[in-house]
């Protein structure tokens, strides 16, 4: 039963655009109407019917303790008391910057924002700012944001750079600056670097692990040839870790991979839930922000008490003994039943730490171009499959599925289970 669900979805379309306040949650590529939820506890979220779900989705990558962690709750909780914003810095903001300093070597300033967007925004102009040139490289499959440089996808032919925006309203200026490569093809990135081009290129911004077209790593040397081509040409390198940040381990994707790069992107787990988000990276960049250089950016809510405390909490937590071996267990106890069964059943999984995906329709995916053979209407089902089980998974096939600390081995297994005998029930 569903009702108090459909009924307030049907009001909420009539007063926000879809019923929705970002696209995703519209669940229009599953043919159901949205879920409602009212409430989260650990690993298991309550729409207002009372219905119960496992959560995978974990509020799309922040919620690594679970929902409702109780230090959590309790931080925020003592920092509201002393009220909830003042436009004036707080000691917890200078707290939560130099944990993130001392944690993760590429960082030796950081300023916070308010979402992923905003501090990818940042990021590209600040490189703007310090090289005082206009191009960018990004690549096609990754998300950034939305703002209209980095709404920008690939045109026809995969080696061309000529791009298109991916929405309307981006302007022919925008998208003249932005650059696309396909992710994983280092011969294509070598053949970009000999051209002129790279001499008005102000940065590369890439997710060291692709998170927004499914979970795709970084083939071998990828990394690696972007580290050394930026350095070569003086443009820089930008990683956008808003979902890997703190998911991957204390020091991200960068620290997986061994790359050092000058500007980073946090977001998600950053916040704990609250909307944090910021941008960090060598201190010679950095300083050309305003007030001490000329790059302007700011927020009223930027560095929010509140919202500060949260993350400051979290990475607390996330600095206890054991807690990433404990991720890792409890994500391969979910998936390695799974990708065994998927042996033969034209699907695969590709997992990287608490992060993964199960795509339905290829063996492997390595880039955006390995996307076109997915199924769609298959997923459709296998979503419903779960949903009707208690199992509420991404509501859109190319997203990542998150692994909590608050998963419990039942659910955990209850879940492989589940999984496993869609697709032996499958015909
Ligand atoms: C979620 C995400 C963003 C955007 O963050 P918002 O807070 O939604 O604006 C940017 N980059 C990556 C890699 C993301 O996953």
């Amino acid at each position: 039963m569903r009702n108090k669900s459909n009924t307030i979805y049907k009001k909420a379309c009539a007063a926000i655009p879809g019923g929705v306040n970002s696209p995703v949650r519209s669940f229009s590529g599953v043919g159901i109407d949205p879920m409602i939820v009212d409430s989260g506890c650990k690993d298991v979220i309550f729409d207002v019917d009372g219905n119960q779900y496992i959560d995978y989705c974990g509020s799309w990558g922040p919620l690594i303790l679970g929902h409702a962690h109780p230090a959590i709750i309790q931080a925020a909780h003592e920092q509201m008391q002393k009220g909830l914003s003042f436009g004036i810095s707080t000691e917890v903001e200078q707290l939560l910057a130099e944990e993130i300093v001392r944690l993760v070597p590429s960082i030796e300033k950081i300023r916070f924002v308010t979402s992923g967007t905003e501090a990818t925004m940042t990021a590209l102009r600040i490189a703007r700012g310090c090289t005082s040139r206009h191009k960018i490289l990004k690549f096609t499959g990754n998300y950034h944001g939305h703002s209209d440089a980095l709404l920008v996808q690939a045109g026809s032919g995969v080696l061309s750079i000529n791009s298109r925006a991916t929405s309307l309203g981006v302007t022919p200026g925008a998208i003249d600056d932005t650059l696309i490569l396909p992710y994983n093809d280092i011969a294509a990135l070598r053949l970009f670097f000999q051209s002129e081009i790279t001499q008005g290129l102000a940065a590369v911004i890439v997710e060291p692990v692709a998170g927004n077209m499914g979970v795709v790593p970084p083939i071998e040397g990828f990394l690696e040839t972007l580290r050394c081509e930026t350095q070569r040409v003086g443009a820089l390198l930008i990683f956008d870790e808003v979902i890997t940040g703190f998911r991957l381990g204390l020091t991200g994707a960068q620290g997986l991979y061994d790359i050092d790069p000058d500007l980073t992107c946090f977001g998600k787990v950053i916040g704990g839930g609250m909307p944090v988000a910021a941008v960090g990276g060598k201190a010679r960049y950095m300083d050309c922000l305003a007030p001490i250089g000329g790059v302007y950016q700011a927020g009223t809510l930027a560095g929010n008490p509140v919202a500060m405390r949260v993350g400051l909490e979290m990475l607390r937590w996330l600095q206890k003994d054991g807690v990433y071996e404990q991720l890792e267990a409890k994500s391969r106890r979910l998936t390695d039943p799974i990708s065994e069964a998927l042996e033969g059943k034209n699907a695969s999984l590709q997992r990287v730490g608490s992060m993964f995906t199960i795509f339905l329709g290829a063996n492997r995916v390595r880039n955006h171009k390995d996307l076109s053979v997915l199924d769609k209407q298959r997923y459709a089902r296998f979503f419903n499959y779960l949903f009707n089980r208690g199992i509420y998974i991404p509501p859109a096939q190319q997203e990542a599925w998150f692994v909590s600390l608050a998963h419990t081995e039942r659910h955990l297994d209850y879940t492989a289970e589940s999984v496993c005998s869609f697709f032996y029930e499958e015909k």
